[in-house]
């Protein structure tokens, strides 16, 4: 690994990878190494602390059980919140929305502390939300309808100082009936959207990584098979 290898963060997949999100650190590391760039994916397992210097983050979704032992490992080794707040960009998923919030409830009802990273809580809702969701982006830099798979019984609440990734057209989202979904704060962009997410959003995947590497553009790519799986997920009832 030189100098200028980016190097993507896949942190805690041992606990948090559901529904095949490690599968994000590897879209980045792919749409990087195809325009060029050197780059890697560091695995950050509960066996490791978790370093501060790294150019991206990564973060899964997870069943409660798993998430209360990644909230432990991210509140003990504080190196992603410190990676955030130098500007680090961080996709969290799902269950990973629920960690760095302030707190969560599980389902059977017990709340935990989480890392405070994103001004947000979550509660659970009385029926899990499972199915497609497409949303219309709110963030600057996406113009594109946002689509993922969602599955998840946690409703979660913004505050103040967090804002919604975009506004459902189809499906649930954050799931306490304000219409919204996901949720970004600073450098860390949060979704209910499996997918892989950004298999299925790459415009989302290359914001990502402008941020990362600190630039305004990036080279297009030109991935006929990724329009055709764009097409058909939108299509998808
Ligand atoms: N356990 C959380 C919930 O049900 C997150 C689920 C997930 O990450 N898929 O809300």
């Amino acid at each position: 690994m030189s100098e200028s290898t980016v190097r993507i963060g896949l942190v805690l997949p041992d606990v948090m990878g559901t529904y095949g999100d490690g599968g994000n650190a590897l879209i980045l590391r792919q749409r990087l190494r195809m325009r060029g760039y050197d780059a890697e994916v560091v695995e950050i397992t509960l066996s490791d602390p978790v370093p501060e210097t790294l150019d991206v983050y990564t973060l899964g979704g997870a069943e409660d059980s798993a998430q209360r032992l990644a909230t432990r490992h991210l509140t003990t080794y504080p190196g992603l919140q410190r990676a955030a707040e130098r500007g680090a960009p961080v996709l969290a998923i799902c269950a990973a929305i629920q960690v760095l919030g302030h707190w969560y409830e599980t389902s059977s009802g017990e709340r935990v502390d989480g890392v405070s990273m994103l001004d947000a809580t979550t509660s659970p809702q009385a029926t899990r939300s499972i199915g497609e969701v497409v949303t219309t982006p709110l963030i600057d830099g996406l113009t594109a309808p946002l689509s993922g798979f969602e599955n998840h019984r946690g409703g979660t609440t913004l505050g103040p100082d967090a804002k919604p990734v975009g506004r459902v057209t189809r499906g649930v989202g954050n799931g306490v009936d304000d219409g919204l979904e996901g949720v970004t704060q600073g450098s860390v962009i949060g979704t209910y959207m499996h997918g892989p997410v950004l298999a299925r959003n790459p415009e989302l995947a290359d914001l990502l990584l402008k941020r990362a590497i600190g630039v305004d553009e990036l080279a297009p790519l030109d991935l006929p098979e990724v329009d055709l799986l764009r097409r058909e997920r939108l299509r998808v009832r």
